[in-house]
């Protein structure tokens, strides 16, 4: 984890909140070339799920929605993690994680009779042996106050989980896209969460996040089949998508006392960060028609759907996907991160890395070499719909070990015989093989070693 922090900071992927302020807790910004990873991720992710697809809409809700919608949800009233606290130093804990990390059990986070028996029974001390205060409930919301009035401001919530306003927005996308079921609909939004956290978590716990959602609403007679289905086609985004490795990604299920009531089945996709053990990126949840009935008791509208086939009427079953976007970036770099001696690299997918080509002249101080390179690099920057970046600095040598530790997967040279025959030098990141390509050639060769 150490080595991909300093990574992130010294090459401009991640940068800490505020840093010049002393810094925010649990909080992180995404500098230059996170910026590019991330959208790269974003939008693979929106290309597979939406795009591709012709039974999944995507919106873009707001982050705040009426507060009446986090009654409806349960958040209000029941989304609190237990925190308890080293009677010694004082530090607090979320009960559940330390619990699953000492004694590998899985308890609900706020379930404070289970809680408070490990306690009581010894069987659950602080990461440093010290006995533990009883746990008390606090909730996660993040509460914000909107308003121009001082006194009558409305108290409202920032996103506790993204989802919510796919269930909200279930009746306006039904009924202007004209879709029966079954259909999806997906987003890609921020969560806040006045997480428990712990040091050396970097992306992984965040007090603000984002979340890559897809809610797929069906029948009740079909949502086992498609949680299945779901299950496979987000298990093929961390496998082929992404390319983690398979023996670094397995499936958890969630235990009878840790599923919410009205959950009939949930699984989560683990990865196993090094040091930190095998941990989730997303749950999988086949959830019932609970989200939509709770909205429709809670706002008063008619929920339900009028199946045109079987004349039936009811509330759709929600299958969902909700997926960390922070722990995707995190692990793709986990899985990515490559030393081989001197040279550091990250093994990205060329289609997520930041920069996909770089382009340079042999040696800086030769203008003629110089004025083609800027010539090779303005054609493929403009024409290639490729991240091509320019880079003059050092000898090449130093280049190509700057690109590789960003994971440029290919460096395109311009030499003195490009000046008499038109080609260039392309260097494979992995192999740090050349091949001479023609430069009318090279547009061709990069896009069909990189596009997806
Ligand atoms: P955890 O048990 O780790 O707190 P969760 O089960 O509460 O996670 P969900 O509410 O199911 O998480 O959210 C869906 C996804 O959002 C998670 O799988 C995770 O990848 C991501 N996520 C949740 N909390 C955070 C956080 N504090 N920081 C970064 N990502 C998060």
């Amino acid at each position: 984890m150490e080595k991909i922090v300093s990574l992130c900071k010294r090459r401009g992927f991640v940068f800490p909140n505020s840093e010049i302020y002393g810094g925010m807790n649990a909080l992180y910004d995404y500098g230059p070339l996170g910026a590019l990873l991330r959208k790269n991720i974003f939008d693979l992710w929106w290309r597979k799920m939406v795009t591709e697809r012709e039974d999944v809409f995507g919106i873009d809700g707001r982050i705040i929605l009426h507060p009446k919608v986090w009654e409806a949800s349960g958040h209000v009233s029941g989304f609190a993690d237990a925190l308890v606290e080293d009677k010694k130093t004082h530090k607090r804990y979320a009960a559940d994680k330390l619990i699953e990390e000492q004694l590998n059990l899985s308890v609900k986070s706020n379930d404070i009779e289970a809680i408070s028996g490990l306690i009581k029974g010894g069987k659950l001390k602080s990461p440093e042996g010290n006995e533990l205060t009883m746990p008390k409930n606090f909730n996660l919301l993040v509460p914000a106050y909107l308003g121009t009035v001082e006194g009558e401001k409305t108290q409202v919530y920032l996103k506790g989980e993204s989802c919510q306003n796919i269930y909200v927005n279930f009746k306006q996308v039904f009924e202007s896209m004209h879709k029966p079921l079954p259909f999806g609909i997906a987003q890609v939004g921020r969560a806040f969460r006045n997480e428990i956290t712990s040091s050396g978590q970097f992306l992984f716990r965040q007090k603000e996040f984002d979340q890559m959602d897809v809610q797929y609403f069906c029948r009740p007679e079909d949502s086992s089949r498609f949680y299945e289905d779901w299950k496979t086609i987000r298990w093929n985004w961390y496998l082929n998508d992404l390319g983690l490795s398979e023996k670094r990604l397995k499936w958890r299920q969630h235990a009878d006392e840790e599923r919410a009531f009205y959950a009939k089945d949930a699984w989560d996709i683990t990865y196993d960060f090094e040091g930190m053990g095998f941990k989730e990126l997303e749950g999988l949840h086949d959830r019932g028609d609970y989200d939509l009935s709770q909205h429709q008791k809670f706002s008063g509208e008619d929920l339900s759907y009028f199946d045109p086939e079987t004349k039936r009427k009811f509330i759709p079953f929600v299958v969902e996907s909700s997926a960390g976007f922070d722990r995707n970036f995190l692990a793709i770099l986990f899985e990515a991160y490559r030393e081989d001696g001197e040279r550091v690299y990250l093994k990205l997918k060329p289609y997520l890395a930041p920069y996909q080509a770089a382009v340079f002249p042999l040696l800086a101080n030769k203008p003629q070499l110089v004025e083609k390179a800027r010539e090779v690099y303005e054609v493929l920057k403009k024409q290639s719909g490729l991240n091509i970046v320019w880079d003059e600095r050092g000898n090449i040598g130093k280049r190509y070990y700057s690109q590789d530790e960003i994971g440029t997967p290919f460096c395109v040279t311009i030499d003195f015989e490009t000046l008499e025959n038109n080609t260039v030098t392309v260097r494979d990141r992995d192999t740090a093989k050349q091949e001479r390509v023609g430069l009318g050639d090279l547009k061709l060769y990069l896009i069909d070693k990189i596009i997806l």
